[in-house]
């Protein structure tokens, strides 16, 4: 009889190395080509050894375990009294402590709290696309501390106070009054029971006291409520108004927010979003009563743009796994990155990224230069909600199609491909949902003639050599419908990243773009965009390169 061989259970072959202790930045050339197009370039040994930082393995791992093991609300101690603490796995403080001290929370801004000189947006930019492919949740607050200075400008004195504790890059995860700490962390409160987008119908109250305003209401989403204080909207006596609520009152004790619990949410789960109830909480006034939305848009109009770089990020982290993956693994004697027709899905995935990482860059330059350029004030108004809705909601069809390219193996939680996919539809929702991006669009093209004007100007920038404006649409009265308007505000995004691409990217990839998004509509899928055998070399060579 034949001897039977044994099996070698721990013998594993024809399956990828795994995806990390990679340079993050020094691997992706759409990246490297946006921040020297947006005048970065300068940064980019130090933006290759931050992606060196935060592609090694132990950052995929700090990663995972803040996510395996999301925080805990403790809202009473043993004794029943009031606690009103979140605690988070010491994970998440890691990556927190290492995104304060990358200064995502603040690099945009100087010690005064005025805007920082260009390129500080856009070399932020690329380093949190960076970081948001690790991880997301904890880039929650961090987001929201940056913002919150924008509208913190509206109150100069209190502004003054606030703004060197944020600026530095010390985490302080201690739960103390904020003047006592190093270093702090900001979050916001817009949203309640009866509605998040129609803020108007806010029903909290503030009522004015001795030395602040005292609040009482509830929000029904608060996000990172381990914050040290939240920028929020609340119905004073002059009408709707924006408010610093710190977790202490002035005299140190702790101050009312009272966590009822957090949400049980389908991912974004290193980061705790909690519903809270105030019952006269101390305040502070953060601009004129009344003029509550018009302060805190200049925080929102910030967190869109990091809504956008951050569902693009997931999308090249995304990529990036299936193209390595695709790269080892062999179906019928032939590695998969091989097989014809996943190289034709590979390569529009790539291409689909190549769009979205030259759109957000572009949009960080445009924020780098609204203060001295009307145009590009005009391209940062008009293009957040653009890029805030196409990118957002493009992501998790993307990631899905993504991990099947891994086959089963991106099924599987470890791969990552799972989490990114459970995380992605909340940047479309937060901060804006798909609709009111659109509506905010519409608004944009109705008041402002420069953004009128520039959906021209971008039609003609993307048509150039593949033919004329007619044929794009680019008609900016089609917006004026708002059924219609999700057609327009599409378009506007294809033309956008058409133009961007044009201004960063080689020929052959703004060419393709314009092909497969603007002269034709793209499928529903990825994969038939018909893309010649060069383009997709280049693309995919571009996406990874080879090791
Ligand atoms: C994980 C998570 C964390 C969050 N954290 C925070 C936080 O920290 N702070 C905070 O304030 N909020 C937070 N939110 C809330 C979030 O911002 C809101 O859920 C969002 O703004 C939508 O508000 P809503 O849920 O009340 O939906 P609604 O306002 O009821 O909207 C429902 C849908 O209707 C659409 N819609 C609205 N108006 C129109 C219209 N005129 N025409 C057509 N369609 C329309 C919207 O696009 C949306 O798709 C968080 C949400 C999530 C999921």
């Amino acid at each position: 009889m034949t001897p039977v061989s044994p099996i070698h259970a721990n013998e594993v072959f024809n399956q990828s190395p795994p995806y990390e202790n990679v340079d993050l930045f020094s691997s992706d050339r759409p990246l490297i080509e946006a921040v020297e197009a947006h005048g970065a370039g300068d940064e980019a040994a130090a933006l290759s050894a931050f992606g060196r930082q935060w592609g090694a393995a132990e950052m995929f791992a700090l990663a995972r375990r803040a996510n395996e093991n999301p925080p805990k609300l403790h809202a009473f101690d043993p004794k029943g009294f009031r606690r009103d603490v979140v605690e988070f796995h010491p994970a998440y403080h890691d990556l927190m402590r290492a995104s304060v001290a990358g200064r995502l929370h603040a690099s945009t801004w100087t010690p005064s709290g005025r805007r920082a000189a260009p390129p500080a947006e856009v070399a932020r930019a690329a380093r949190y696309y960076m970081a948001a492919q690790i991880e997301s949740g904890h880039l929650c607050p961090i987001t929201m501390t940056r913002a919150a200075l924008a509208a913190l400008a509206a109150e100069p004195a209190l502004l003054a106070q606030v703004a060197p504790k944020v600026v530095g890059a010390n985490y302080d995860p201690g739960f103390r009054p904020w003047w006592e700490k190093p270093g702090m962390t900001l979050g916001m409160g817009m949203t309640e029971r009866q509605g998040g987008t129609d803020v108007r119908a806010n029903s909290t109250t503030a009522v004015l006291t001795g030395d602040g305003y005292s609040i009482t209401g509830h929000k029904w989403f608060l996000s990172a409520p381990m914050c040290d204080a939240f920028l929020m909207l609340a119905q004073a006596p002059g009408g709707l108004t924006c408010m610093f609520v710190p977790r202490f009152r002035p005299d140190g004790a702790v101050n009312a927010l009272r966590f009822q619990r957090l949400k049980d949410k389908l991912g974004n789960r290193s980061n705790a979003s909690s519903e809270v109830e105030f019952a006269d909480a101390f305040a502070m006034r953060v601009g004129e009563e009344g003029a509550g939305i018009r302060t805190i848009i200049q925080m929102v109009q910030l967190t869109r743009l990091d809504c956008a770089l951050a569902s693009a990020a997931f999308m090249r982290m995304a990529l990036a796994q299936a193209v390595h993956h695709c790269r080892y693994r062999c179906v019928f004697q032939k590695h998969l990155y091989d097989q014809p027709m996943m190289r034709a899905v590979l390569a529009d995935l790539s291409l689909e990224v190549e769009g979205a990482v030259a759109l957000v860059m572009r949009l960080a330059r445009a924020f780098d230069r609204a203060a001295a350029d009307p145009r590009e004030a005009a391209y940062a108004r008009l293009m957040t909600p653009v890029a805030k809705y196409w990118i957002c909601k493009t992501a998790p069809g993307f990631i899905y199609e993504a991990m099947e390219c891994l086959g089963g193996n991106g099924y599987v939680e470890e791969s990552m491909l799972p989490r990114l996919y459970r995380e992605a539809p909340v940047n479309a929702i937060w901060e804006g949902s798909g609709n009111v991006m659109c509506l905010d669009v519409l608004r944009a093209l109705r008041r402002d003639p420069q953004a009128a004007d520039l959906f021209a100007a971008l039609a003609e920038i993307a048509a150039a050599p593949a033919g004329g404006k007619a044929e794009f649409g680019a008609d900016p009265d089609e917006g004026g419908d708002e059924a219609g308007a999700r057609l327009s505000v599409g378009r506007l995004a294809m033309l956008a990243s058409a133009a961007a691409l044009r201004a960063t990217a080689p020929p052959v990839v703004a060419e393709a773009f314009a092909r497969t998004r603007v002269a034709q509509a793209h499928g529903a899928l990825y994969g038939a965009a018909a893309l010649d055998a060069r383009t997709t070399e280049t693309l995919l060579q571009r996406a990874l390169p080879e090791r």
